[in-house]
């Protein structure tokens, strides 16, 4: 008996769930071999309903520890803008020790919600006040302990942060802790690069937004970090408010996306967070440059971002993936049943996210949410087949929910009408088990969450 292999009465491979299924991979956790129709070897312990691990395209770890904070009306027009303060007093106290217990605990969250790897779009680098810590990477090299401690896979993305709005203009006293010129923003690339590469992670790019980052500088640090790695994702929040929209066409005449299409070569290693305010061209340019859009459901939802026209979209032909982001919620199946259920409010339908090749919803949404997450994520977890990880997710099949479903049903029934979690069982990244169990580190999260709390009373939010 190997401990490269394991056996799922079910799994859910590329046309769907197939039976008897026995899956081999390597020592570095890479899928060498699927055969369906197998029979099961001696001693090889089976599983029942196998399904890939799903990658979460759009993380900013440390916002989970203020989640729920921010439910309680400030002013008649809260905002998105007014959450961005509440979010800016967290930035300013979160240390490095810190950050790595809330990413340790939050990363472990995820494993148990179904997510096998994240994109950390990761922003806040410098000391409070703006000074570079003597380790310029102290604060993401505690995102990348994070990642080996909990198993989950890693594209990390260091976020180049310059300016405050379009225009250029001059950074905020709260924005401090993100801000690098061109230099030092390349010289930490650079080190990251070489932390990456001996963890095992991706690293990649995160221009902040159109609003914070000069043309110019991004089109140097874009030709550099291609020259090192060809491969390299680069995330952008675009489009994620009207306002934005407005600032942009006040700027330059042009709405943000048709801004970035037409000054930069977007192509598949893009990915446009949120690109939430898109007109009928500005759908049509994206989804022809094979970038990837990171959908936020939960997040998009609690800031009242607005409602992404996913029917667009689709009739486009385009990629998209989900992210937690905020982290109002950390669960791979709530995002995508949020996705489908604004659609359904948006156009009064049912069964919206599918098309004729895929009329199961929950098939498609997995599916289209696996592949483009892995896209964006630039590494190899698109599902269970060789070449790729061994990152996979059990469902429970004696969850009360799922005993006696027929196989069609079961993704759906995880998805609507179980509570979503409750269903996995075991976690595995790079053919590891991985330790979803919740432990003591939830209390010294509450512990960092009261300190924060304390430091900033007082203070306007
Ligand atoms: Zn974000």
């Amino acid at each position: 008996m190997s401990n490269h292999q394991l056996f799922a009465r079910h799994a859910w491979l590329e046309q769907g769930w197939q039976q008897d299924v026995l899956i081999s991979w390597n020592e570095a956790g890479t899928i060498t071999a699927v055969a369906a129709g197998a029979v099961k070897p001696d001693g090889l312990p089976s599983v029942s309903w196998l399904l890939p691990g799903m990658p979460n395209l759009h993380s900013h770890a440390f916002q989970r520890v203020f989640a729920g904070l921010t439910e309680y009306r400030h002013h008649p027009t809260d905002s998105f803008w007014s959450w961005r303060q509440l979010m800016y007093a967290f930035a300013q106290h979160v240390t490095p020790a810190q950050l790595e217990v809330i990413a340790t605990e939050l990363y472990r969250e995820m494993l148990a919600a179904g997510y096998t790897s994240v994109c950390e779009f990761h922003y806040v680098h410098h000391q409070p006040g703006g000074a570079p810590y003597p380790d310029a990477m102290a604060m993401s090299a505690a995102l990348v302990r994070a990642a080996k401690a909990t198993g989950i896979g890693l594209t990390l993305l260091p976020v180049l942060y310059q300016h405050s709005g379009f225009g250029q203009q001059p950074p905020e006293a709260h924005q401090q802790r993100f801000i690098h010129d061109k230099s030092a923003f390349l010289s930490l690339w650079d080190q990251l690069f070489v932390l990456c590469r001996n963890a095992g992670a991706k690293l990649g790019l995160a221009p902040h937004s159109l609003r914070a980052v000069s043309p110019e500088d991004l089109h140097a640090i874009l030709a550099h970090i291609f020259a090192v790695d060809a491969t390299a994702p680069v995330h952008i929040h675009v489009s994620e408010q009207q306002k934005e929209v407005d600032d942009c066409l006040a700027w330059s005449g042009k709405r943000p996306v048709q801004w970035l299409m037409d000054n930069f070569d977007v192509d598949a290693r893009w990915c446009l967070i949120h690109a939430t305010h898109m007109d009928a061209g500005e759908y049509q340019r994206a989804a022809a440059s094979g970038a990837v859009v990171g959908l936020c459901p939960t997040t998009e939802a609690n800031l009242g971002d607005g409602v992404f026209d996913f029917q667009h979209w689709k009739l486009q032909r385009g990629s998209w993936g989900i992210g937690s982001d905020s982290h109002i919620a950390v669960n791979a199946a709530e995002e995508l049943l949020q996705l489908e259920y604004s659609q359904r409010l948006l156009f009064q339908q049912r069964n919206i996210c599918c098309d004729a090749e895929e009329p199961d919803v929950a098939s498609y949404l997995y599916r289209h949410a696996l592949l483009g997450g892995a896209q964006a994520s630039g590494r190899c977890i698109a599902g269970i087949a060789p070449g790729q990880q061994a990152d996979f997710v059990e469902l429970d099949g004696n969850h009360p929910l799922l005993m006696a479903i027929p196989a069609e049903y079961v993704l759906s029934t995880h998805l609507f009408a179980s509570s979503r979690q409750s269903a996995i069982k075991q976690v595995w990244t790079r053919g590891i088990v991985r330790d979803i169990a919740q432990t003591s580190a939830g209390s010294e999260v509450a512990r960092i969450r009261q300190k924060m709390i304390a430091a900033f009373a007082g203070e306007t939010l």
